[in-house]
Formats: structure tokens, C-alpha cells, sequence
């Protein structure tokens, strides 16, 4: 059995490092010793890990530990969870004889951080463009300035984040480069973002205790079946498609877990589930893929280990809606499924702008047939809603 001692004592093993935060060997490794012997960061960097080498994760692993099922939690609250900025940046789970160890790469955390920033201005000017633009103005040079002026500001940011990912890719790490990754929209409160990208880091996290939890990492653990059958449950309901008859049984673990990772962040494992831990795993579970996907460039080609982006994606996007069928509508005319499809506009500029860059005959997306594609699967799910059809 894990023994929380010996993971956090077997990762720091693993690294050469001394038990310390995180943030401590960051500043050591980049020479910054002012930083280090500043009194003002005094208290933060003599910080001690417990379940985490980081301050931020340590939060992020109680608050999964807090909201899984009764019998996950003694086993989860022996496992490691790591900041790592060694190796590619994506996250990993291991299982030694006495020790389980999560690693979050903090390149990924980056590409969080990014993409919810991304998120947020395409978000605005979906909204603009929803509430700000009179259709019905007869000066249509005016319309179309506007449009184009929304189209910039939801567009150039996406596309300058695609123009980084080759320097990424050959540095091995991920840094935003462009000012247009950290400026956030006026109107945007800094709590929310961080908020966006601690989903983000806790889908992540719950992903990788999900490969302990349902026995991907080590055969000889004891594991809970009920939830086992509740996750192959989920993803047997969903309508298979040919991409995924072809995966083989790695590729079909990492489907299980990022459904064991929905199923753990919307509360449903622990039969908890609130309104706003739904949208916090829709949130966190969409701009996971995305970050994932645009690190590794695993868009369509996942390699043998990993589901490309497309199957991950199509598979989350069934499982949300299929989850979410009995939530009710909310007072301000929301539902999950009304967020996830801002998610789904988001997503397909991205994809459509790196697919353009690509591809030789693919063009960079439009705003307005994004935005009225949106409306589109908007009415459909409203339609299929009312009528009592919600669908995967
Ligand atoms: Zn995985």
C-alpha cells in the first residue's frame, strides 16, 4: 500500500532536490538569489510540502480529495501531486512498490494560463457581438467595421499563440510570448482567470489520479468497482465512432481517465453534484485538451500512448451533454451545455487556425460563421431540450 511519506520522499529522491516548494528550486535554478533571500518571500519559500510541492497544488489536491467518493480518498490522500518543469510538458502518474506519484509539468500550466486568456477575449466578443451589434442598422459599412474590429480581437491572439507553439516545441518549455496571451479583456476579473486555470490544473490532476484510481498504474491495488462501472458506463453510452473503434487499450485508458476526471470535478462520483462544479469541470475539461493538445501538437495524431485531440475532444463533448441531460435550465436561461458550446466556438477557431497554417488549402476561420454556428447548436440543443431528446 502508498504511504504519503514515501512518495513525497521517493519524488524528491527522484529529482536530487531536498523536500521544498516548488517555487524555491525554480527561483534556485534560475539564479535569482535576491529573490531567495529576500525577508518578504521568507515565509512562502520556507513553506513545507505535504501532499504537494506547491502551494497552489497542495489547494488543488485537497479540493479533489474533498469531493471524491468515500472510497478513493484514503488512497488518494497518500499520492504525491508534483509541479515538475523536467521532461515534456504534459503530466504523468507512477506507482512504485510503497509509493504513488502525480507530476503536473509547469509547461502545462503555462499553456492553461494562456488559453484561458484566449478564452476569455473570443468569450467577450461572442458576447459583443450577441448584445452590442445592432443587425438591424441600415449603415452596413458600419456593421462591418465593428465585425471586423470583434474578429481582430477574438482572432490575432489565437493565431499568435499558434505562431509560438514551433518555438515551444524546440525549447521544451512553454512561456507566453506575445503580450496578447496575458492581457486579459477589460471587463475580465483576475479571479475568474486564475479561477479558469486552477479547473484547468484540477481536471489535469484528477486525470492522473483517475489512471491510479481505476488500476492503469499498478494491477496489484485494490480498486473501487462501482466507480470502475460507472466510468465504463459512461463511455459505453456514448455513441462509438470509427476513430475510436481503432484505439488500442493505452489509448482507451486515457479516455477513462479524463471520464473518471469529468465524473470526480462535476461532484457526480461522490453523488454531490452542484450547479457550478458542472460548469467548473466544463470549463476546466475543455481548455485541459486544448492545452494538451496544442503543447504536444496532438491535434490529429496522438501518437500510441494518447487518443488525438479530436477523439478526446468528441468524446468529452458527448459525455458533458449526456451527464448534464437532467440539470434544469437556470434563472439567466443557462445550462452546461449553453457553456460548453462557447467551448466548441472557441475550440474550432483554434483548430480552424492551426489547420490553416497546416494545411494548404484550409482557410484562417471567420468570426461570423463561427458565431452563427454557435447559434445554431444553441437553438438545436434548446429545441432538443424542450422537446425532451437531449442526445450524444
Ligand atoms: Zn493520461
Amino acid at each position: 500500500m502508498w504511504k504519503l511519506t514515501e512518495s513525497r520522499r521517493q519524488f524528491f529522491a527522484g529529482c536530487r532536490r531536498p523536500e521544498e516548494n516548488f517555487w524555491k528550486t525554480l527561483f534556485e535554478q534560475a539564479g535569482r538569489q535576491s529573490l531567495i533571500g529576500h525577508p518578504k518571500y521568507a515565509d512562502f519559500l520556507s513553506w513545507k510540502p505535504t501532499h504537494s510541492n506547491c502551494p497552489e497544488l497542495e489547494n488543488a489536491t485537497r479540493n479533489l480529495i474533498e469531493i471524491a467518493p468515500m472510497e478513493w480518498k484514503a488512497t488518494m490522500r497518500n499520492i504525491f501531486v508534483a509541479r515538475a518543469f523536467k521532461g515534456e510538458a504534459n503530466a504523468q502518474a507512477s506507482a512504485f512498490r510503497s509509493a504513488g506519484i502525480i507530476e503536473l509539468n509547469y509547461g502545462l500550466t503555462v499553456a492553461a494560463m494562456i488559453y484561458s486568456t484566449l478564452f476569455s477575449q473570443f468569450y467577450d466578443a461572442i458576447r459583443t457581438t450577441a448584445m452590442g451589434v445592432d443587425w438591424a442598422d441600415e449603415d452596413v459599412a458600419t456593421t462591418q467595421m465593428i465585425l471586423e474590429e470583434i474578429e481582430r480581437s477574438a482572432f490575432d491572439p489565437i493565431s499568435a499563440a499558434d505562431d509560438a507553439v514551433q518555438t515551444w516545441a524546440a525549447e521544451r518549455h512553454v512561456r507566453a510570448t506575445s503580450p496578447l496571451h496575458v492581457e486579459l479583456p477589460p471587463a475580465r476579473q483576475v479571479a475568474d482567470h486564475s479561477n479558469l486555470v486552477l479547473a484547468v490544473e484540477e481536471f489535469v490532476v484528477g486525470h492522473e489520479y483517475c489512471h491510479h484510481m481505476l488500476g492503469h498504474t499498478d494491477s496489484s491495488f485494490r480498486h473501487a468497482r462501482t466507480i470502475k462501472q460507472r466510468v465504463k458506463q459512461l463511455l459505453s453510452e456514448i455513441e462509438s465512432s470509427s476513430a475510436m473503434e481503432e484505439l488500442n487499450d493505452a489509448q482507451w485508458q486515457e479516455l477513462e481517465a479524463d471520464i473518471g476526471a469529468l465524473l470526480l470535478l462535476s461532484g457526480s462520483l461522490s453523488g454531490k453534484s452542484e450547479r457550478w462544479q458542472i460548469y467548473r469541470a466544463v470549463g476546466g475539461s475543455m481548455l485541459a485538451l486544448v492545452s494538451l493538445a496544442h503543447v504536444m501538437e496532438s491535434w490529429i495524431d496522438g501518437g500510441e500512448q494518447h487518443p488525438n485531440f479530436l477523439v478526446r475532444y468528441e468524446v468529452m463533448c458527448k459525455a458533458i451533454t449526456k451527464l448534464t441531460r437532467g440539470v434544469p435550465i437556470g434563472s439567466r436561461t443557462d445550462h452546461p451545455v449553453g457553456f460548453l458550446i462557447q467551448f466548441r466556438g472557441f475550440i474550432s477557431a483554434v483548430l480552424q487556425t492551426w489547420a490553416s497554417r497546416v494545411g494548404e488549402d484550409i482557410e484562417a476561420p471567420k468570426f461570423l460563421n463561427i458565431f452563427s454556428w454557435m447559434i445554431d447548436l444553441q437553438v438545436e440543443f434548446t429545441e432538443d431540450f424542450e422537446a425532451g431528446e437531449v442526445t450524444a
